[in-house]
């Protein structure tokens, strides 16, 4: 057993001095008590207990990306050069792919480790990683067949950093088209043979989730043999939908609906999906995710760098539909920033302040919060995101003697770190109990 004292804890009662967090041996939260200057917990409690002090530190729970793809991480800035003469998602996505083109198993892991590593530095300790590099270059295989998979988990696993494995599924280029040469390694032959690698990882204990990439991606026959396989293992199901306009017309030209509404039809939508970007949700759209109990996953830094356009925010709250963050292509690596983007392009769509508040006189911090940790755990299957008995411990410390927080209280604390600072005043990070930086 061990003790962390910190000055502050967020808790779902608020910020909150004074506290002892317990952390048992399985590296959950144990129990929270009152500890005040210095006076020991109690004399059972402290039987060889390690308790460390953490002045001037803040601890909230650890932030949950929960939508990455972590090679592209080597994109950044090489991509922000004019790849055509007017460039867009497309234009992008082929440059993605001469990278995913170049990836082993061994640079795969180098890449994913360096960016995870960053990823703790900036506060995240989870994330779902959308994996979809799966084979050989021209579609084969590896002797391993979960080679790549294996790659990033032990890049996981030696950054410290907590994985969920979202296990993409590929099977075409769009709707009934053959996959491109530069898709052939993110395809399997079958959907069987796609699960049969999922259900080898699942059999191991790797925490996974299922990930159909897209609807134009698979075809009907793998989206209900997916959506199935995760209702009876009770796995998370991501799937990206509604990023691109272009994507939504060619779904209605092959199928006479909108992508929300294909995924409703295929069997895929319920409390276990998670629908990455939802950008061009229209109103019916919205109600059946809100209707389904699905997560909305917005990925804010991403939809900005390749103009995918602005969520409709405003509607997915009125909805109640929970609403989780991603750093997707990885160009930035900072929830703070991610955060703040979701309400500052919320702010430009409906050209008015406070579009993320839980009610008319609330403030976005608690939200946005709420966004950043809770709601990315609930959405990848794991007992996270809140600092309370029995969830995992998983924590980032905040230093509340950073000038860039200087001046705060205990009211808006939580403004001031999404609107005022950025990662840099995170100076710890607990995985699963364990100090990992
Ligand atoms: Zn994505």
């Amino acid at each position: 057993m061990k003790y962390l004292v910190p000055d502050y804890v967020y808790t779902p009662e608020g910020l909150q001095a004074n506290k002892a967090i317990s952390i048992a041996d399985d590296g959950r939260i144990g129990a929270m008590m009152p500890y005040a200057g210095g006076r020991t917990l109690t004399a059972t409690d402290t039987v060889a207990a390690e308790i460390v002090m953490l002045p001037g530190i803040a601890l909230l729970p650890g932030f949950v990306n929960a939508h990455s793809h972590v090679f592209q991480r080597a994109l950044r800035g090489h991509t922000h050069r004019p790849l055509s003469h007017q460039d867009t998602f497309w234009t992008w996505r082929r440059a993605m792919y001469a990278e995913a083109r170049r990836l082993t198993p061994d640079l795969l892991y180098e890449g994913a480790a360096r960016a995870y590593r960053e990823m703790l530095a900036s506060g995240y300790t989870t994330v779902g990683e959308f994996h979809y590099v799966h084979h050989q270059p021209d579609g084969t295989p590896y002797a391993s067949p979960n080679a790549m998979s294996q790659a990033v988990l032990q890049a996981g696993h030696d950054a410290g950093i907590r994985v969920v494995l979202l296990m993409a599924a590929y099977a075409q280029s769009g709707f009934n088209q053959p996959p491109e040469e530069g898709q052939r390694r993110f395809c399997d032959v079958s959907v069987e043979a796609y699960l049969a690698r999922v259900e080898s990882l699942r059999e191991k204990g790797v925490p996974v989730g299922v990930a159909p990439h897209s609807v134009r991606a698979v075809p009907e026959g793998w989206l209900r043999a997916i959506a199935s396989y995760s209702h009876k293992y009770e796995l998370p199901l991501h799937v990206h939908a509604g990023e691109q306009v272009a994507e939504i017309e060619q779904c209605r030209v092959a199928y006479g609906c909108t992508p929300v509404e294909l995924l409703e039809r295929f069997g895929a939508l319920g409390s276990l999906t998670t629908v990455i970007h939802a950008t061009h949700a229209n109103a019916t759209e919205i109600g059946l995710l809100a209707r389904s109990g699905c997560t909305v996953c917005v990925c804010p830094t991403t939809e900005g760098d390749l103009g995918d356009g602005i969520a409709p925010y405003a509607e997915l709250l009125a909805q109640g539909i929970p609403l989780a963050i991603g750093s997707d292509s990885n160009t930035r690596l900072d929830p703070f920033e991610e955060l703040r983007w979701a309400e500052y392009s919320a702010r430009m769509r409906y050209q008015r302040r406070r579009v993320l508040v839980a009610d008319a006189m609330a403030s976005p911090g608690p939200l946005l919060l709420e966004y950043g940790t809770r709601n990315g755990a609930k959405s990848l299957g794991i007992e996270s995101g809140v600092i309370a008995p029995g969830m995992l411990a998983d924590f980032v410390a905040i230093d509340v003697k950073h000038p860039s927080l200087a001046g705060w209280n205990a009211n808006d604390v939580l403004d001031g770190l999404f609107f005022g600072a950025s990662a840099e005043v995170v100076v710890g990070t607990w995985v699963g109990g364990k100090r990992i930086r």
